[in-house]
């Protein structure tokens, strides 16, 4: 088969050779691992990786070459089971919440040296060095150990790769370790369940056990990002995708899971940045990441060309399932999961901007999926209003990442990313609305999610229509056109807009009983207000006066 391109040439020299070059920090880990150096497949390269995988009999080749595993009992996050070590770094830094939930350390002790003793017993594993944070200023080295191969290709695919050089002398910051069949006891190690995902900031270290679910890894590093960008180096970091045009023009698309981050992001007239997370410093945006995790759920090559064709060697597929008898996926099925997953590296995309560190923005977009239909398709906000969005968070999901959602339902998560931020929101909040302040950027609010009735009566909006909103909106055709506001939202709704049908542009229009459309405008509008209430202390009166009018 045509793996030659991806094959390590010196495979086996460099395996020979990379039992001194691993060398943790953690004195114990270095004992361990180095018991069993012969079994440790360091830096292998993804050719390598998919034979490993094809091997253990733990994954099939897709009819296009990409490599479909299934991840197990999870095929999404458990945000139940993600914990923060409490201990002298964090107790008065990390706003302990449903998401920043705190473990004692000596429980941290107690699952590390399960995950050793674990390690130290396994046949083989797999170690990759890899980096996050794409400008050079902020780099953070990773180790990333696994128990499977196929998570390890998940890590190279992902993470920023390092070059040969870089390997040489490469000195690792933080650690992720992932033992997907390892079940802890759970009141032996203060956990929910058998499983956890476990970051502690004293050291350095991300232990995730009994999930093979691979966003683990990626949202754990993420997660840590989100208090060391702010907290330490006074930058602010982004759950949102990033591209920009031709002439530098950076554009960001903030929104939770399923809003259309990956999807919008990939434009091919345009450079990718980023899927998923960045950070806006004073002079740049850039993605910590080095690859996409996209969603596969009914995709087609006619609506996602660039994703469609990112599925082939070297790709990772996660719970999908084929069509009988083939080696062809179904994009359609969904019944091992509704979220089923790609990664890929970026530039498996057309048009990427490498490295991956773009200009200012310009224009900000906060996708919503709004299963009411009651948000419009694209409306422009004032200050006032993109900060109250920002702190709202507000999506309606139908199926998530979540384990456990699989029904509509309204979700008001803070900055569009809570479960992933360690500190308070009002500390991104704050550092982005300075920012729009500074940049002069224009802020737009987009709902990809349900036209012409909620969800069950009316339909999702066409992708193709959110995609000529957005492009407009970023070739300044929305700026000369009469606006009209929103009843309840007060938001500035075009009343034109080039390839999208007119009727379209305010809901209201497209619904078949107004009276309907109103009633839950306003009840929409409520849910907004109550949410907000326990932000409204220290909130400025611009802020404030951009609440929904019920
Ligand atoms: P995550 O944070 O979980 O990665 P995301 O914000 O990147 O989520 P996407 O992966 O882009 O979300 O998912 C959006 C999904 O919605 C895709 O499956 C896409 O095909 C579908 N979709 C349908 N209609 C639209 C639309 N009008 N705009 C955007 N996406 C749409
Ligand atoms: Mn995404």
């Amino acid at each position: 088969m045509g793996f030659a391109p991806y094959l390590c040439r010196q495979h086996k020299k460099s395996l020979a050779m990379s039992v001194p070059t691993i060398s943790f920090p953690t004195k114990n880990l270095m004992k361990s691992v180095l018991k069993f150096s012969e079994n440790v497949h360091y830096q292998t390269c993804p050719g390598d990786l998919i034979l490993d995988t094809l091997r253990l009999g733990e994954g099939v080749l897709s009819d296009t070459g990409a490599l479909v595993i299934q991840t197990g009992e999870f095929t999404g996050r458990s945000p139940k089971d993600k914990f923060i070590v409490k201990d002298e770094v964090t107790e008065n830094t990390v706003n302990w919440n449903e998401f920043n939930i705190p473990v004692d350390e000596k429980y941290y002790h107690i699952i590390y040296k399960k995950m050793i003793g674990y390690l130290e017993k396994l046949p083989e594993l797999w170690v990759r060095d890899c980096y996050a944070c794409a400008d050079p200023r902020y780099r953070l080295n990773i180790r990333v150990v696994n128990e499977k191969p196929w998570s390890n290709l998940f890590a190279y695919n992902m993470f920023l790769r390092p070059t040969e050089e870089e390997l040489e002398n490469f000195k690792p910051e933080w650690h992720v370790i992932s033992c997907p069949d390892l079940k802890l006891d759970a009141e032996e190690c203060g956990i929910r369940q058998h499983n956890v995902s476990l970051v502690s900031f004293k050291h350095k270290m991300i232990l995730i056990a009994g999930s093979g679910y691979t966003g683990e890894m990626k949202k754990g590093i993420f997660t840590i990002l989100n208090y060391i960008l702010p907290q330490e180096k006074n930058v602010l970091s982004m759950h949102c995708s990033a591209n920009m045009g031709e002439n530098e023009d950076t554009a960001i698309f903030f929104g939770l899971s399923g809003t259309g981050k990956t999807t919008l992001s990939a434009d091919p007239n345009r450079m990718l940045i980023g899927d998923d997370e960045h950070a806006w410093t004073a002079d740049d945006i850039f993605n910590f990441e080095g690859g996409c995790y996209a969603k596969c759920i009914h995709l087609t090559e006619e609506k996602e060309p660039e994703i469609f064709q990112a599925i082939r060697h070297g790709a990772l597929v996660e719970n999908t399932k084929f069509y009988p008898g083939s080696n062809k996926i179904n994009f359609d099925d969904g019944s091992v999961t509704e979220n089923t997953r790609v990664s890929y590296p970026i530039n498996f995309i057309s048009n990427t901007q490498e490295p991956s560190v773009g200009g200012l923005p310009k224009n900000i977009f906060f996708l919503t999926c709004d299963a009411f239909g009651v948000l419009p398709p694209i409306s422009k906000l004032t200050p006032g209003q993109a900060m109250y969005q920002f702190i709202s968070g507000y999506t309606a999901k139908v199926a998530g990442t979540d384990t456990g959602i699989t029904e509509p339902k309204p979700t008001f998560s803070a900055c569009f990313g809570a479960p992933f931020l360690p500190l308070h929101p009002g500390k991104y909040a704050m550092m982005l609305g300075k920012k729009m302040q500074e940049n002069k950027v224009n802020v737009w609010l987009i709902n990809t999610g349900w036209t012409g009735g909620s969800y069950g009566v009316g339909k999702r909006i066409k992708l193709s229509h959110t995609r000529a909103m957005i492009t407009a909106a970023l070739e300044g055709k929305l700026d000369n056109v009469i606006y009209e506001n929103h009843e309840v939202f007060g938001v500035a709704m075009p009343t034109s807009c080039p390839n999208v049908p007119a009727k379209i542009l305010n809901p209201r229009n497209t619904w078949t009983d107004t009276n309907i459309y109103d009633e839950r405008a306003k009840c929409l509008g409520g849910l907004f207000v109550k949410n907000f209430e326990k932000y409204a202390a220290g909130i400025s009166e611009e802020v404030l006066a951009a609440a929904p009018k019920i």
